[in-house]
């Protein structure tokens, strides 16, 4: 028997600031992307900025 997939996609998490693509991971596209906005520390601008998902 076939195992299980869990539908899962990788994304990007995007600096809303400079558009710095500073994260990847993985999300459940079983339901749909979910539309999260994050408070990640962006690399570029050395500060915690909003990411949010961007699929590719
Ligand atoms: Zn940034």
């Amino acid at each position: 028997m076939a195992k299980k997939k869990s539908k899962r996609e990788f994304v990007w998490l995007e600096c809303v600031e400079c558009r710095q693509r500073n994260y990847r991971t993985s999300v459940s596209v079983a339901e749909g992307t979910p539309k999260l906005k994050l408070n990640k520390f962006c690399k570029k601008e050395r500060k915690h900025t909003v990411h949010k998902i961007r699929r590719k």
